[in-house]
């Protein structure tokens, strides 16, 4: 069980003063809150302070207090195929028990502390979870050209190098064999 003092005054900090104790009692809160920082993975996150909007149901049950909610932000970061900046949004649902301390709990449990709980830590995972692993500013992006770098989306179908290609070269190389063979 993790049990540490809680800042009233931190953003994710949720009070649960007008729930009460009475099993059954439900509150409805959509706050906006500001995302906290280090929501990343690879090429994309939400940045911080970002504006998370919440849509959170608390309800009072016998271990604790439930909390089930949405959660949406914005994302920012790079396409993975062209490294152009992109920008997004992710929505998140989650759900979570907050224990009463006076509760039997595990190692992982999230406890109240007195009549507040932290939500950043189950937004956290939630958000992580549902970022993308491979972004991309559209979904045909067709990334860059592996000659030169340029972006293809700007430079269009017509974009070629004057090379011979690979496949080709060895061909021909395969033809003027055989021909030495023949004359030898
Ligand atoms: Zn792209
Ligand atoms: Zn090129």
């Amino acid at each position: 069980m993790t049990l540490h003092s809680l800042d009233p005054r931190a953003p994710w900090v949720l009070s649960t003063h007008d729930l009460g104790r009475r099993p059954g009692s439900m509150r409805q809160m959509s706050p906006t809150l500001p995302a906290p920082v280090n929501i990343g993975v690879g090429m994309i996150g939400v940045p911080k302070d970002a504006d998370v909007e919440l849509d959170i149901r608390l309800e009072s049950v016998m271990e604790g207090v439930l909390v089930t909610g949405t959660a949406r932000a914005p994302l920012s970061g790079e396409c993975a195929r062209c490294l152009e900046p992109l920008t997004s949004e992710i929505e998140v649902e989650f759900q979570e028990l907050f224990f009463y301390p006076s509760q039997d709990t595990a190692e992982d449990d999230l406890l109240l502390d007195g009549e507040l709980l932290d939500l950043e830590p189950t937004f956290r995972d939630a958000a992580v979870l549902a970022l993308p692993l491979s972004p991309v500013c559209e979904e045909d992006c067709p990334g860059l050209c592996v000659e030169c770098g340029t972006r293809l989306a700007e430079a269009g179908p017509d974009h070629q190098h004057e090379k011979i290609d690979a496949r080709w070269a060895s061909l021909q190389g395969l033809v003027k064999n055989n021909n030495d063979d023949q004359e030898g």
